[in-house]
């Protein structure tokens, strides 16, 4: 046999170091996430997975408040969720309302005209919600519009926008609302049936503390209608919405079939990150992510840091604060990192270099991590 004309590496097991994640995500893991994730794997045809699979999609059902039967995890990060969204309702040609805010509602712009569609931008400034009167300017001015899409919890900034207003925007003027709840689900109020939210995904990453690579995502009946009068198939095979249905069940009880290998073990992690926020209760992990919010800001405003956004947009989750003048963003954030294990998030966009972005996401929203952060920031500006 012929020799392989690559030497063989050397290359030792890879032990990463024990960080305190308080950046715009992945935040830490709950243990029990993490040990659930190292479980044996499964078929995933395994009658004993997909059994596992139907819990993953009640607890989705609860964590979004829907009754939404198109309701699973997309195997592949947030963005996938995004772009599943696009790909499948919208086709070439309709009008899309994309609100921008922030970087992912320029990414939303991006996916609306990859799907060759037109995006009709209502912008907002960098660090405030998105308005609901330039809102229903732009679906007053534009009545052929289809969608109305927006960012719930806008991650490069910090800012909350009124979910509920915007969805009852968009029934008014005969759109489907397209939501991106990455940052905000399990972190903040979200009721996708009551708000009559359309189209919804998030990320596994942010709130739910789980891995990062997978998206739950959940379509209202008239979305999958929608979906189900498309002129065109959906360009995209891998995230056609009516194949993936094939394999996470319809709701006709006919035999799931094969569309891909499903990431198994991720799919443990987040069941059992769902089970933990159905265990605290939402109200009582939103009433939890504004608590320590407060705390967190009481003692960032007594280190004289100031926020980005207006008090009443904030988002508890994802503190984004000014860098105190003078002061070296870089050499701070790795600082942290490199004596207190402890990461923050850069800005973002137009942010970048101006802000810090301290995450309290999901596992991260607890008393000793603030008191960590306070006490390390305070070290390191001192
Ligand atoms: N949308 C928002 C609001 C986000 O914060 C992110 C990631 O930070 C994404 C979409 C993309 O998610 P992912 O990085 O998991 O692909």
């Amino acid at each position: 046999m012929p020799m392989s004309t690559l030497l063989k590496p050397s290359i030792q097991p890879f032990f990463p170091p024990q960080r305190t994640l308080m950046g715009p995500g992945p935040s830490d893991v709950y243990p029990s996430v993490l040990a659930a994730q190292a479980k044996p794997t499964l078929g995933h045809l395994d009658p004993v997975f997909v059994g596992m699979m139907d819990e993953v999609k009640l607890l989705l059902q609860y964590a979004f408040q829907t009754q939404n039967d198109m309701t699973l995890a997309v195997s592949a990060p947030g963005s996938a969720g995004m772009e599943a969204c696009f790909v499948n309702l919208v086709e070439p040609g309709e009008t899309v309302i994309v609100c921008r805010n922030g970087v992912f509602g320029e990414r939303m712009r991006q996916n609306v005209e990859r799907v060759g569609a037109i995006a009709v931008l209502v912008d907002s400034e960098w660090g405030l919600p998105v308005d609901p009167n330039a809102v229903e300017a732009a679906l007053q001015a534009n009545p052929d519009a289809k969608f109305l899409a927006f960012v719930h919890a806008e991650t490069s900034t910090g800012a909350r926008s009124d979910a509920k207003a915007l969805c009852a925007l968009a029934k008014q003027y005969g759109c489907l609302s397209i939501v991106d709840a990455v940052t905000s689900l399990g972190g903040i109020e979200l009721r996708v049936d009551e708000w009559g939210i359309d189209a919804i995904y998030s990320g596994s990453q942010k709130c739910l503390s789980c891995v990062p690579g997978l998206s739950p995502l959940s379509f209202s009946p008239a979305a999958v209608e929608k979906l189900k009068a498309r002129k065109t198939p959906v360009q995209s095979w891998f995230l056609d919405q009516t194949l993936v249905m094939a394999y996470w069940g319809n709701g006709s009880g006919a035999k799931r079939s094969y569309h891909h290998t499903a990431p198994v073990n991720a799919l443990y992690a987040l069941h059992e990150s769902l089970r933990l926020l159905a265990e605290e209760g939402l109200e009582a992990a939103w009433a939890r992510h504004a608590a320590m919010h407060l705390e967190l800001r009481d003692g960032l405003e007594k280190l004289g840091i100031e926020f980005v956004v207006p008090t009443d947009a904030r988002l508890p989750q994802l503190n984004a604060v000014y860098i105190p003048a003078g002061v070296d963003d870089a050499a701070v954030r790795s600082q942290l990192l490199q004596d207190y294990n402890l990461e923050i998030g850069a800005g973002l966009g137009v942010l970048a270099g101006k802000a810090w972005r301290i995450g309290l996401m999901g596992y991260a929203a607890r008393r000793e991590n603030i008191a960590l952060l306070l006490q390390a920031l305070g070290n390191v500006l001192a």
